[in-house]
């Protein structure tokens, strides 16, 4: 099969398709693959590069798009590449389709095959591809917040970790998913004092054992939740309802309670954030202040280190473009967790819970 790497457009995102490593496991596997000249800029990944991997340089999109039987992508294609793609062709890349009737109604209008990373599934009903950058915004999430808690920043001038004779920050977690477990373990390796709360039991006993009594665990009542976001330095927002908007635990009104100068990082802000003073916003801006709290609430956490980001995703997607890659959409005859990314086919939303959300048929 030949397979396409155009130049992400979107803004602010550096991350690509494929790194070099993954385009010589797929030639290796008798493939040929197509990438646009400077697609892998943003990690640093010239043209030499992917060509000495095996790959075939393209001046231009349209070229790849063109010449591909197979797009493979980071971000959701943008108005002007929909209408480069073509019934004959598979487009395999996050979608978040649900909210973005838009880019459903462009894709449907392609006749395009868009398999969305995001609902891939795997034998737990886990979802593996999103997994990756969830691990990515958990680590991250601590490093925000400890420039953040800085003083020039406008926060709270507390370090992490202490020093020997001083206390350590306060971090508290709401949600011990993906996210959360990260945070968790980067704000313990830093010597920060950390609990977690989540509303799964089963969940709260996973940390437990995995911290071996580093961490707190806490159950997520509304009492346990204020009284540790009253002493907290640092807390991350990483809950997640599976396809419903993140629900609001902390009130604006509980700010003015909070020490000043705490920091807020709402990872969960690509769902509506958990805070309700929480807005998106942007790595060039990042925070704001609300009552004396910094928030932080960059929704495209991963985007800020592509070189890491990349590469976290193409180990968990390497497998399904290989496989696609090998067997086109017969792939899917054996392998149900691949077939639950098919979001859009022939005109049609495929994907019955992306269908609802959207109000379409499917
Ligand atoms: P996950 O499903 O692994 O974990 C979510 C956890 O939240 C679960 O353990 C669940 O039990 C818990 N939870 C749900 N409701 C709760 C409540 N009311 N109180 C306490 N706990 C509750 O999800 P994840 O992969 O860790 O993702 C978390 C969020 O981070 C998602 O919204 C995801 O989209 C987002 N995310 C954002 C970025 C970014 O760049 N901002 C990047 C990656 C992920």
């Amino acid at each position: 099969m030949r397979i396409g790497i155009p130049t992400e457009i979107k803004s602010d995102e550096f991350r690509v398709g494929l790194v070099p490593g993954s385009v010589r496991e797929l030639v290796a596997h008798g493939h040929e693959v197509i990438v646009q000249a400077g697609a892998g800029a943003g990690i640093f990944a010239d043209d030499a590069t992917y060509a000495k991997a095996g790959a075939r340089i393209a001046a231009t999109a349209e070229e790849v798009f063109r010449d591909a039987d197979m797009i493979v992508k980071v971000k959701e294609p943008q108005s002007v590449e929909w209408k480069r793609l073509r019934p004959d062709q598979i487009l395999f890349t996050y979608l978040h389709l649900a909210p973005d009737p838009q880019q459903a109604i462009g894709l449907m209008q392609s006749g395009v095959s868009a398999i969305a990373y995001e609902t891939v599934t795997d034998a737990k009903g886990g979802l593996p591809l999103l997994a990756p950058m969830s691990e990515v915004a958990g680590r991250l999430s601590i490093e925000a917040a400890a420039i953040a808690l800085r003083r020039p920043a406008g926060g709270r001038g507390v370090l992490l970790g202490g020093v020997p004779g001083v206390k350590p920050a306060k971090v508290v977690v709401l949600g011990g998913g993906v996210v959360g477990t990260h945070a968790a373990r980067m704000a313990a390796g830093l010597g920060a004092s950390v609990s977690v709360i989540d509303k799964s039991l089963p969940r709260l006993r996973q940390l437990d054992e995995l911290f071996e009594g580093r961490v707190v665990t806490l159950d997520a009542t509304m009492e346990t939740i204020e009284s540790e976001i009253l002493s907290a330095d640092v807390v991350i927002g990483a809950v997640l309802v599976a396809g419903a908007s993140a629900p609001k635990l902390v009130k604006r009104e509980m700010l003015k309670d909070m020490k000043t100068g705490a920091v807020l990082v709402d990872v969960s802000i690509d769902q509506g954030g958990c805070f309700e003073t929480s807005h998106p916003t942007t790595h060039a801006h990042p925070t704001f202040e609300v009552d004396g709290i910094i928030h932080y609430c960059v929704a495209n956490m991963p985007g800020a280190v592509p070189v890491t980001s990349a590469q976290a995703l193409n180990n968990a997607t390497l497998p399904f473009v290989i496989k696609l890659a090998d067997k086109g959409l017969a792939a899917f005859d054996r392998d149900p967790n691949l077939a639950a990314g098919l979001n859009v086919k022939a005109g049609r939303i495929m994907h019955p819970a992306v269908a609802a959300s959207l109000g379409f048929d499917s």
